[in-house]
């Protein structure tokens, strides 16, 4: 799957980019510093999981954790633009999940190498259908929760980023272009915690919409 959908249309999707530590707790609940400016990385197109569909942990790690995020559907090319203007570029919102190998994360930053193998693995994006941006009042004021197995382990609000999403496009679009199709991941609040094979995880954001899926 390299598409998603946007209410009744398919979208194809380009790349992923994703935000570091915009929640002040879970940077602190890692034992980092909260960053001045965004911490931005990507993964491929090609991680990305329907709803209802699987997470499969490779069989280099130990540790695989959740990290439930408010997604934001890019629907017009942004390249330098402003926070003034940055909501007008973006078409939708969906629930991800950006899963992580914690411990492959922690070796990698430890010797000062990229995290591409510990976040980009094939199925680490799942992903909810889009809703139309017009449908979200507010982005920055959304509950997001996520479940393992009917346990709440996060349960977070969209008004404890960092920064917000008009701030995270304006960042992004000042090193490289945001293309029609790209999708931005805005952070994980706190609670992110491990998951094992057979887990099944629920993961809901007010307004926005709901993502299941199980761990293979
Ligand atoms: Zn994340």
């Amino acid at each position: 799957m390299h598409s998603v959908m946007l209410e009744k249309t398919e979208i194809s999707v380009g790349k992923i980019v994703c935000i570091g530590r915009n929640y002040a707790a879970h940077a602190k609940e890692l034992g980092n510093e909260a960053p001045e400016k965004p911490i931005i990385f990507i993964k491929p197109a090609s991680t990305m999981v329907a709803d209802g569909g699987s997470v499969t942990i490779p069989d280099y790690s130990e540790e695989c954790h959740h990290e439930v995020e408010l997604a934001v559907l890019i629907g017009q090319d942004a390249r330098n633009v402003t926070k003034q203007e940055a909501l007008k570029h973006v078409a939708g919102y969906a629930v991800a999940l950006d899963m992580t190998l914690r411990d492959v994360q922690t070796a990698q930053k430890s010797k000062g190498l990229p995290w591409e193998i510990a976040k980009a693995f094939d199925t680490s994006c799942p992903l909810s259908s889009f809703v139309a941006a017009d449908k979200v009042a507010n982005p920055q004021d959304l509950k997001l929760t996520l479940q393992v197995n009917g346990e709440t382990r996060q349960d977070g609000h969209s008004g404890d980023m960092m920064h917000s999403v008009a701030e995270l496009i304006a960042a992004v679009s000042s090193y490289f272009t945001l293309e029609a199709g790209d999708i931005l991941l805005t952070g994980t609040p706190a609670g992110v915690s491990r998951v094992q094979s057979g887990d099944r995880l629920e993961a809901a954001i007010d307004q926005v919409g709901s993502l299941s899926v199980s761990v293979a």
